[in-house]
């Protein structure tokens, strides 16, 4: 899984947050957020991340930007130069630097922007931060940002409240390229808003990425949306990533009983075809608690007696595809063509 086109690349990665109960709050257990989880994002590709809310989508992505600090596992960026960085070795300083490279774009454009300030001060916040740039400069460059997502640099002095929840996400875009990065971590970043705006803020993000040549984290629960902007996917659960494809290869043929699921729950956009939508038994396994085994055995319609006790691996199923099934390939599972 490791190319020279690879800008990001994360090998076992864990976050394990410690569960408390009682008078003392003494810790009991381990709730596995992420769980030994091994993926690469390569330069000028969108890798979207699907699964259900809860499944460690989100904690993965700001694990890799050490916004939330991981418990086990490497994460190496290609910087500028090509070379390549260990993130979870580097102190203070250096993670800042490297944070000009690595943003994030929220989910919440209401939340996520500050509204006592304006439009101005929010996109040249992280410019002031690192020392990019202040007075004349400062507004020049941030007038230029607005104008690149597509606002109208006359909104400078705006604040938040003033525009539509498209208009907050584009603020929120702006903000995040003002430091020019080559990786951005986009969580939900379209799932707060209208279908119609969502598709005005995939196409504005697929432009930026040919102009800026960025490359793409991008999380969701939506398969429409994942499907629309990703060149792979990810398909996660309790946890642990159990399949990466192409994103056609995915839609076409999963490998793995769960991204089957996801894909049956769907919607057909041809009211001449029938969906035949899989309903899972059970409930999501409890990631403090997991079954023994594969996971997602308690409700797989396809386990056997090994898939009890012995935990698949993620392993290379087919040209650029990597499944954590013990039968992937040999199930003849249905796609959502
Ligand atoms: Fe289902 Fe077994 Fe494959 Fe897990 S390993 S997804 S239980 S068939």
């Amino acid at each position: 899984m490791r190319d020279a086109e690879t800008i990001v690349r994360v090998d076992g990665l864990s976050k394990h947050f410690p569960v408390r109960r009682g008078l003392f709050k003494r810790t009991v257990g381990r709730l596995k957020a992420v769980d030994d989880v091994r993926l690469t994002v390569r330069r000028g590709e969108t890798f979207g991340l699907v699964g259900e809310s809860g499944c460690g989508k989100s904690t993965l992505g700001r694990c890799l930007l050490r916004a939330i600090e991981p418990t086990d596992g490497a994460i190496w960026f290609r910087d500028r130069t090509g070379k390549e960085v260990d993130v979870r070795g580097l102190g203070k300083r250096e993670l800042r630097a490297i944070r000009r490279d690595m943003q994030l774009v929220f989910q919440d454009p209401y939340a996520s922007l500050n509204p006592r300030m304006t439009v101005a001060e929010i996109v040249g916040e992280p410019l002031v931060c690192h020392g990019i740039a202040r007075g004349g400069e400062l507004r020049r460059r941030v007038a230029a940002l607005v104008e690149t997502v597509g606002l109208s640099a006359r909104h400078l002095d705006r604040y938040p409240h003033a525009f539509s929840g498209g208009q907050r996400q584009r603020i929120g875009i702006a903000r995040a390229l003002a430091t020019d990065p080559a990786f951005l971590v986009c969580d939900e970043a379209v799932s707060a808003l209208d279908v119609s705006v969502q598709a005005q803020i995939l196409n504005l993000l697929r432009e930026l990425q040919e102009r800026l040549e960025l490359s793409y984290l991008f999380i969701s629960h939506d398969l429409g949306v994942i499907r629309h902007i990703s060149d792979r996917v990810g398909v996660m659960y309790v946890g642990r990533i159990v399949e990466t494809a192409r994103t056609e290869q995915l839609f076409a043929r999963p490998y793995h009983p769960y991204a089957e699921a996801l894909l049956s729950a769907k919607p057909i956009p041809d009211p001449r075809r029938k969906a035949e939508r899989i309903v899972l038994s059970g409930e999501v396994a409890n990631p403090a608690n997991p079954p023994a085994g594969c996971y997602f055995h308690p409700r797989c319609p396809y386990a056997r007696d090994v898939c009890k006790t012995a935990a698949p691996p993620l392993k290379q199923v087919g040209d650029d595809r990597f499944a954590a099934c013990h039968f992937a390939g040999e199930l003849q599972l249905r796609g959502a063509l």
